[in-house]
């Protein structure tokens, strides 16, 4: 059979869209350390960090739904306190598939205001020939921001910027940083 480019990229459409949903019972979530109170999970869908320290967990991105109760343990197993906050880099659903249940376990979730906006109204991708529902009101992120939300947390500077013209119309990329010591000292 002659092989089109069309072809091709159909072939890799329809293994794209069958791999949305695997069998997520044999999924394992692997943990990454990158540097002291800093982790990256890797399992299925989006990779997720994780910052720990004097003021709890916070993710970044959620995976899927049926993954919660793994990637709770993995990040219980980084730090034994709850969740305390979710920040979505977009919309998508292997991106955002664990919000309502981190929400409904009292997890505040950040996003660009465009990412509640689309899960708050159905999805249709024709590349991937799939229509996703509208997300229930637990799942959407209750802080959204447009240019950007700095959080002071676990002894650092999270950072999270909206990105125009990138993945998404509400895709943000954070970072984080120690605060730089100060020489300076108030005299008393
Ligand atoms: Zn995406």
């Amino acid at each position: 059979m002659k092989k089109t480019l069309a072809g091709v990229l159909l072939m890799g459409v329809s293994a794209f869209a069958a791999a949305a949903e695997p069998d997520f019972s044999n999924v394992q979530i692997t943990t990454l350390p990158l540097a002291p109170g800093l982790a990256m999970l890797i399992g299925q869908g989006g990779n997720i960090a994780v910052s720990t320290g004097s003021d709890g967990p916070v993710i970044v991105d959620d995976q899927f739904a049926p993954l919660v109760p793994k990637i709770t343990a993995a990040v219980k197993a980084l730090q034994d306190a709850p969740i305390r906050f979710v920040i979505n880099t977009h919309h998508h659903f292997d991106h955002t598939g664990g919000n309502e249940g981190f929400g409904n376990a009292g997890a505040l979730i950040f996003a660009h205001e465009n990412v509640r906006t689309k899960m708050a109204s159905e999805q249709v991708s024709r590349l991937m020939n799939r229509t996703m529902p509208a997300s229930p009101e637990a799942a959407l992120p209750v802080v959204t921001f447009d240019d950007g939300v700095t959080l002071h947390w676990n002894d650092e500077i999270i950072r999270v910027e909206h990105v125009a013209s990138a993945h998404t119309d509400g895709t943000a990329i954070s970072g984080l940083r120690r605060p730089t010591p100060c020489t300076w000292v108030t005299p008393s």
